[in-house]
């Protein structure tokens, strides 16, 4: 016997429809490139969707076709996350910050039939868009002289026809893509359907997550062309939450401006951006009101305990949240449960800064190196693999990727985990992080975590680096905090502080001061770089005039502490 139920298609235009009935004057503000601020309403940035729509078809933009968008956090952005799929057409987001090269791929691998634009992008735009077969580029501008040979977004608008978004007939219809930031090999590209943006975008309303209530302020400090910016665009279309949009501005200060002047209680960011604000705060305690955030979120890489305790001391109470590009992108939060609740403020912590318990509809579990699923243990390291109705199934036109699925259905995450009862997961590095020392694995994010724990330490990253002995050794390198007393910190002391917590052959071999760490491109911190800087670290000998060479490699200052 089958349900009796309707046949109802999980669409975006269903959210869309719903935001124009019952939220429609509810507000949405952005910061435009001269810092200004700009409020609109759901119910204007949805109307504007559908001239969006209609100037698109009118463009010869047909269901299924890909429209790119190159821009940064604001509501005309929005404004294509709602259009362009609610139109049938599939939505491209751009990573604005790829080299010219990738972007041409990727556009070209898309097969982007238009290009929406910032016209303070345009030069970021202008070197790589004669090399990608766009049939046409839209320019989205604040009344600045027009680019010939493309189209001006508002002239567009004032022009179209109003769509009905009607289009939409299969909830299985791709919605939008985006590419991974393709750390080895080609960007590879998660293709979201209708039903999977529905699906997530309740899954991320759910109480229990808590990330988003029609009562919300919103702020985005992720970028749109990250993994669809967690989803916040599609759950405040569906609760009504008001949205606030960072432009270009994503600097500590500006952030802080918005959260505090903008009265923000739901925020979303990568630990550097949290970093950042911290430090700002650690600076000046007092000058930002921030007394309305209730949710401050990070994810997209391990957020160490040490930032949740100091974020704490400033009223801002951080949850973990993990996820991929390739998962739309929440995979699981770290809610303390009913039992946690009720153990000692120390357990407590460690919880919150693992990566919690699977949301529902996503399931778990972790194989080991012998190829066996491994027990829920809290100790025994594996990959863990994820299903789900937002996770990837396949990668689009990607055969090679194969292997990154297995027979049985599940996806392959390349985070190697150790998951203990009740489902709680602790990721101990990316597989290509991990470090493999005399044929054990160290977790480099465990050695990270505790080096955050010294007051000295502003920021760290821990490689591992090709040894003659060993295989592979791991190198701290560490940001120390400003002052006198984090001056005076030398490896020896940082190396005495995890030693009470690690095996011996954990401890790094080497510490390193440095100025800053770089970023990826996604703003995390880019540890592929400073692997490829160091490769040579524990292979060249240890001379003063190596280390003046590898000084001058990298950019960046070794004041030593080699073992
Ligand atoms: P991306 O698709 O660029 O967001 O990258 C996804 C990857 O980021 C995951 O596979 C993890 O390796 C990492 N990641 C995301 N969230 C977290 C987190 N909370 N803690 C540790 N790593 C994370």
């Amino acid at each position: 016997m089958h349900g009796l139920m309707m046949d109802y298609e999980l669409t975006i235009p269903t959210l869309v429809r719903r935001a124009e009935q019952l939220h429609a004057g509810k507000e949405i503000v952005s910061r435009r490139p001269d810092r200004s601020l700009h409020r609109t309403t759901y119910g204007e940035v949805i109307r504007r969707a559908r001239s969006l729509a209609g100037a698109l078809r009118a463009l010869g933009v047909a269901p299924g076709d890909r429209v790119a968008t190159f821009c940064w956090n604001h509501a005309r952005h929005l404004e294509a996350y709602y259009g362009v799929p609610s139109m049938g057409a599939v939505l491209h987001t751009l990573n604005i910050r790829l080299h010219p090269d990738e972007l041409t791929y990727v556009a070209t691998h898309a097969g982007d039939k238009v290009a929406l634009v910032d016209r303070v992008l345009w030069p970021q735009f202008e070197r790589f868009r004669d090399r990608v077969g766009f049939a046409h580029v839209i320019v989205v501008g604040d009344g600045e002289p027009p680019i010939p040979g493309t189209l001006d977004y508002e002239a567009l608008l004032e022009g179209a026809d109003a769509h009905d978004f009607d289009t939409v007939t299969d909830e299985r219809w791709a919605a939008a893509m985006c590419y991974t930031s393709g750390t080895t090999g080609r960007p590879k590209a998660a293709v979201y359907s209708h039903r999977s943006t529905v699906l997530h975008t309740l899954g991320m309303s759910l109480a229990d997550l808590d990330l988003c209530r029609e009562t919300d302020t919103v702020l985005a400090m992720v970028p749109m062309f990250h993994a669809n910016a967690w989803g916040s665009p599609y759950s405040g279309l569906m609760t009504g939450a008001r949205q606030v949009l960072p432009g270009p501005h994503l600097d500590s200060a500006s952030l802080l401006e918005l959260l505090a002047g903008e009265r923000v209680t739901v925020a979303l960011g990568v630990p550097t951006i949290w970093s950042g604000i911290l430090q700002l705060l650690d600076r000046d305690p007092g000058a930002y009101d921030l007394s309305r955030l209730r949710v401050a979120g990070a994810g997209g890489a391990a957020m160490p305990e040490a930032l949740f305790r100091a974020l704490d001391r400033h009223g801002v109470h951080m949850v973990h949240l993990w996820g991929m590009t390739e998962m739309s992108p929440l995979g699981s939060h770290a809610r303390l449960t009913a039992r946690v609740h009720e153990a000692d403020a120390d357990v407590r912590h460690r919880y919150r800064a693992t990566q919690g318990r699977p949301v529902p509809l996503v399931e778990i579990r972790a194989r080991g190196e012998g190829g066996g699923l491994v027990p829920w243990d809290g100790a025994t390291m594996g990959e863990l693999e994820v299903r789900g109705p937002w996770v990837v199934g396949a990668y689009y036109d990607a055969p090679e990727s194969a292997d990154r699925f297995t027979a049985d259905g599940w996806f392959r995450t390349g985070d190697i985990v150790t998951i203990e009862q009740d489902g709680w997961i602790t990721i101990c590095d990316r597989d290509k992080d991990v470090i493999k020392s005399g044929g054990e694995w160290i977790s480099s994010v465990a050695l990270e975590n505790a080096l955050m724990s010294h007051p000295a330490v502003a920021e760290a990253m821990v490689v591992g680096l090709p040894h003659p002995q060993w295989d592979e050794r791991p190198l701290a390198l560490v940001v120390r905090r400003e002052g006198s007393a984090a001056a005076a910190c030398t490896p020896d002391d940082l190396l005495a502080h995890l030693a009470p917590h690690f095996p011996k052959w954990w401890l790094p071999s080497a510490v390193e001061f440095v100025d800053a760490l770089p970023r990826t491109s996604v703003g995390k911190l880019d540890k592929k770089l400073m692997r490829q800087r160091y490769s040579a670290y524990f292979l060249a000998p240890t001379t003063s005039a190596s280390l003046a060479d590898l000084a001058e490699r990298t950019m960046t200052e070794p004041t030593s502490g080699r073992r």
